[in-house]
This record gives C-alpha cells, sequence and structure tokens, in this order.
C-alpha cells in the first residue's frame, strides 16, 4: 500500500510544500545512528546500495549515555557505550556508508520517491526509506537525575545492572518494565528498593506477584523521589517522599533505575505509517515492513519489548536486506 493520504499534523510537512528547498536523489535512506541505523548502513553499503545515513539527535543513540557495554557478542572485555558506537560508526563509513549530520524534521511518505527533509534545509528523495530512530526513555526530570547520568542513574537494567552486584539500588515506576528491572536486579544486588507513587502498581498480576514474592526487593508504595544524592563516585543514595504521610526518608543506593516507560521517536511518520497507541512503529512480524512497501522499520522505534543494542542490530540487518530486495524486485 503506497498510497497513504495523511491522517493529522499536515502542518509538519507545510516545509515541503511551501519553500523550494535542494532535492537530493539517493537509492537507501536510513535515519537514525544506533546499533539499528549502522547495522542497516553496513548491509546496504555491502549491497552496493550507497546508503545515506542521517545521525539525528543524538548521534550514536541511546547507547552513548550508558557506560560499560558487557552483553555485545564480539567484546571479550567489554566496551563502553561511545566506543561501540564508534566502531559500529567507523565500520559502516569504511564499507562506504555516506554518514551525516543531520535530524529528520518532516517527511512525505505518499509516493514515490518517499521524501524526508532534513533540518529543514534539504529534501532527500529515496527508493527506499529505514527507520532506526530508536525510542527515548523517559526520565523524572530532575537536575540530579541528570548529573548523575551514566555514574549510577540508569535506565536500562539489563544494561547496566551487572556493575551493581551485591550493592543497594532503587527502580522507580509501576509498570512492567519496573517491575521487570527490579526483579532481574533482585538476582544480582544486595536489595532492590522500588519506588512507586501510586498505592498500587500498574504491572500484570503476574509480574507483581513475582515482585511481591522477592524476598530483597521492597515496594515503596507512595513515593515520589525528591533528590538523587552523590558525590565525585556517583550515586550514593536517594531522597524520597512519602506522599501520604509527608515525611522525608534516605535511602543508601549506588544505583538509580529509572523505569516510566520509553517514547519511540516516531512522530514525523505518523501519518503514513501504522504505529501502536504509544507510538511504536508496527512491523510485519519477522521483518521490517510497515503498512508502506518500500518503507522498513528496525531498532527500538518498532521494539517495545527487547530493546537491546543486539536485537536492534539484528533488525538493522533484516531492514537492510528487505530493502535490497525490494528494490531490487521494483527495478529502479
Ligand atoms: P508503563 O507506561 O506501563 O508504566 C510506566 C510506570 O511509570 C507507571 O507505573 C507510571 O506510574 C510510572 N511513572 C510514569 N511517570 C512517572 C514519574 N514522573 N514518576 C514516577 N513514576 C512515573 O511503561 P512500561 O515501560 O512499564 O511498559 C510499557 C509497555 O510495555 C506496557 O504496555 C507494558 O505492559 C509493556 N511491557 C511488557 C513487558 C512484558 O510483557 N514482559 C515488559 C515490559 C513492558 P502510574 O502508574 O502512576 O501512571
Amino acid at each position: 500500500m503506497e498510497l497513504f493520504k495523511p491522517m493529522n499534523n499536515m502542518d509538519s510537512n507545510k516545509s515541503i510544500l511551501k519553500k523550494e528547498l535542494p532535492v537530493e536523489r539517493v537509492k537507501v535512506l536510513i535515519i537514525g545512528s544506533g546499533p539499528a541505523g549502522y547495522t542497516a548502513a553496513i548491509y546496504a553499503s555491502r549491497a552496493n546500495l550507497n546508503p545515506v545515513l542521517y545521525e539525528g539527535i543524538q548521534p550514536g543513540g541511546q547507547l552513548t549515555t550508558t557506560t560499560e557495554v558487557d552483553n555485545f557478542p564480539g567484546y571479550p572485555d567489554g566496551i563502553t557505550g561511545p566506543a561501540m558506537m564508534e566502531d559500529l560508526k567507523k565500520q559502516a563509513a569504511r564499507l562506504g556508508a555516506d554518514i551525516r549530520f543531520g535530524i529528520a524534521t518532516s517527511a512525505d511518505l505518499s509516493s514515490q520517491p518517499y521524501k524526508v527533509t532534513i533540518d529543514d534545509e534539504k529534501i532527500i528523495e529515496t527508493e527506499a526509506l529505514i527507520i532506526a530512530t530508536g525510542a527515548t526513555a523517559k526520565y523524572l526530570g530532575l537536575e540530579s537525575e541528570e548529573k548523575y547520568k551514566g555514574q549510577g542513574v540508569s535506565a536500562c537494567a539489563t544494561c547496566d545492572g551487572f556493575f551493581y552486584k551485591g550493592q543497594n539500588v532503587a527502580v522507580v515506576g509501576g509498570g512492567d518494565t519496573a517491575a521487570e528491572e527490579a526483579t532481574y536486579l533482585s538476582g544480582l544486588c544486595k536489595k532492590v528498593y522500588l519506588i512507586v507513587r501510586k498505592p498500587y502498581l500498574r504491572a500484570s498480576k503476574a509480574m507483581q506477584e513475582r515482585v511481591m514474592k522477592t524476598p530483597n526487593i521492597e515496594v515503596l508504595f507512595e513515593h515520589t523521589t525528591k533528590e538523587i544524592l552523590g558525590d565525585i563516585n556517583g550515586v550514593t543514595g536517594v531522597l524520597l517522599e512519602n506522599i501520604s504521610k509527608g515525611e522525608l526518608i534516605k535511602k543508601d543506593i549506588t544505583g538509580f533505575f529509572v523505569a516510566i516507560g520509553h517514547q519511540p521517536n516516531s512522530d514525523i511518520f505518523k501519518p503514513w505509517i501504522q504505529t501502536d497507541e504509544v507510538g511504536y512503529i508496527k512491523t510485519i512480524p519477522g521483518t521490517s515492513k510497515t503498512n508502506i512497501s518500500g518503507v522498513f522499520a528496525c531498532g527500538d522505534v518498532q521494539d517495545s519489548h527487547y530493546r537491546q543494542a543486539i536485537t536492534a542490530a539484528g533488525s538493522g540487518c533484516m531492514a537492510a536486506i528487505d530493502a535490497e530486495r525490494y528494490i531490487g524486485e521494483r527495478k529502479f
């Protein structure tokens, strides 16, 4: 289905219609520079598709906010998130990917060739589009949280939990992610405080039961985070408020895990691309294909479940292979 009428936010595409912007034509355009985008670029380059990749708002993606990455195969001694993304970028560039700074500011996927505007300044027309824009972890918005990001504050227990082995940590959130992260951390850490703002958990019944039955998880219902405490070595504690009693309490922790949800970065594509109610792009199971042929999605923008660097990289590979076959079949 290629001819889709925009359903809403035509405003975001007015720039295309109003201004005379320079136009460049490419075969494969990749938006996003996390493990999904770079892997798609590596495969598309090796298939002689001369991909152009725009890095987006956060070059390197979410992994650049992580310190050590211990679970990506191929790094026996582990690697830092930024260094791993630099490696992926170098590999894609060595194989011929054209990697550029720039943010996709609007899109027109109503017909071939698909059009994506970069920085409101230039239109890229493409035969195949690979959306690898990722998702953004939501944070509480505290200054101290920003200060200790990567130094005790994390949004991914699977990525960073290992570094808090035998220590006390806290997880904030009451959904399935928070329950899952608390359970995961309980297997590594001495004690896990689960900080929940409501008097109940929103997580599924099964996850709630698991949390409640785990002896080293203490659920602090009706508590909010006032401040994350720390020193030059990172997080040392958290200051909480008991909402019903108005009391402040301090817990000694070294890791603070935020698990209050993610926001997929799919807004500019939503007029054409089908998403779920949160905004995750729907792909045909087992493929990277979206509801528009020639438009593919990979990585966290289409994955609310696994959200790992390695699964994102795998789906980036799928997107490049799907794009190659699409172009081959259409014989542009
Ligand atoms: P959810 O939106 O389900 O839950 C977010 C949680 O964070 C809620 O408890 C919410 O509180 C809390 N929260 C939000 N903002 C704040 C804040 N500022 N301060 C404190 N707490 C806050 O997100 P999840 O990531 O947990 O889940 C997303 C989706 O993915 C869900 O559909 C979930 O079921 C699914 N999922 C499924 C899994 C599985 O099946 N194994 C694993 C992980 C996720 P409140 O309740 O008060 O709004």
